[in-house]
């Protein structure tokens, strides 16, 4: 459906996007994770054919947005960070604007109006200055003018960017409904906010592309990490001979504490950490070592988030390599 190949975008010295390639396919809720900064605007402008790239290609259904913008932005719908809403006008009149600037007319014109408007619960206000809505509906005018035209694909920008936590999930929700009906790609810089409603997510940061997976299954590649401290008041000599009886345990430390105790921290890779810690629990008491306290820290999908985004710097020698042109 879309194929973005190579896409890069210089602002002068700035690398906004480098080298970035993936394929979006019908019918998924992907979510464009990453944070302040690490290319989502620029990335979504460009697909969009509202900036250009500095090197690469975009294709949505076959048409290069660059040479067949007509047939290409007829396949979208865009929702910009900061959406061009008409704040005097009313959502009925902006909307037959946009409508009509996307080639709607007459019968067809009101009916998608009406259609985009129950499809975002804004009927009740359709008649109201936007300026007198609150940021929540102003954002669903936004939703509903991309919705008109009946684009495929629907590109939402940071759509919950400031609004109250029960306008998010009224959001939230709209867009899971959109995914019944579109392929939706949103950004956001926030994890829980993409894990609660896409079944793909792509992790950007410094405008690279760093992960492309479903959620369960970018959780899985952090499972290894699963970390588990024990409390006993047998020494190191009595756990270890209880842990190795065990398999998927890694990394054994162990720390004596004042009075006799021992503290154990070990990493498991065990793929389901309750069973790892069930045979903890039987393996010592049948050893007769009581465990006097156990801890299981659960690797989630903030780790990988903040391994991927935060690890790996942008190399400065690269930017060496190109040539600026700009006096
Ligand atoms: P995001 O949407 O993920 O917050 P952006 O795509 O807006 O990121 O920005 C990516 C990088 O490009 C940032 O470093 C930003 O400062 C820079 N940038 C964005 N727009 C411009 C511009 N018009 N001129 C110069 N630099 C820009
Ligand atoms: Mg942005």
């Amino acid at each position: 459906m879309i194929q973005v190949e190579h896409l890069t975008k210089c602002y002068g010295d700035v690398m906004a996007v480098q080298d970035l390639s993936f394929e979006i396919d019908e019918g998924h809720v992907y979510g464009f994770l990453g944070p302040n900064g690490s290319g989502k605007s620029t990335t979504m402008n460009i697909i969009t054919g509202c900036l250009s790239a500095t090197e690469g290609r975009v294709l949505i259904d076959g048409h290069d947005i660059f040479e067949e913008p007509r047939q290409a932005k007829r396949l979208m719908g865009y929702l910009p960070e900061q959406p061009p809403l008409y704040l005097g006008e009313s959502p009925v009149e902006y909307l037959t604007f946009v409508g009509r600037a996307k080639g709607l007319r007459g019968q067809e014109l009101k009916e998608q109006v009406a259609d985009v408007m129950a499809q975002t619960k804004i009927e009740h206000v359709g008649h109201r200055r936007i300026s007198d809505l609150s940021k929540g509906y102003r954002q669903r005018v936004g939703i509903a003018q991309a919705l008109l035209g009946n684009p495929k694909v629907i590109i939402l920008d940071e759509p919950t960017v400031g609004l109250d936590p029960i306008q998010i999930l009224e959001i939230r929700d709209l867009i899971r409904e959109l995914g019944r009906t579109h392929t939706v790609i949103f950004s956001s810089h926030i994890l829980s906010e993409v894990q609660a409603i896409c079944d793909r997510i792509l992790i950007i940061a410094h405008g690279r592309l760093m992960a492309f997976d479903c959620p369960e299954n970018l959780e899985r590649q952090m499972l290894r990490q699963n970390e588990i401290t024990l409390t006993t008041q047998a020494g190191p000599d009595e756990v270890k001979e209880v842990l190795e009886r065990l398999y998927h345990i890694t990394e054994i430390t162990f720390q004596q504490k004042e009075g006799g105790y021992t503290q154990t921290h070990f990493q498991t890779s065990h793929p389901q950490p309750y069973e790892m810690t069930r045979q903890l629990f039987w393996a010592f008491a049948e050893n007769d070592v009581p465990l006097l306290e156990m801890t299981l820290k659960k690797a989630s999908l903030e780790d990988v988030f903040l391994e991927l985004t935060e690890a790996k710097e942008p190399d400065p020698q690269q930017e060496e390599n190109e040539e600026v042109d700009e006096a």
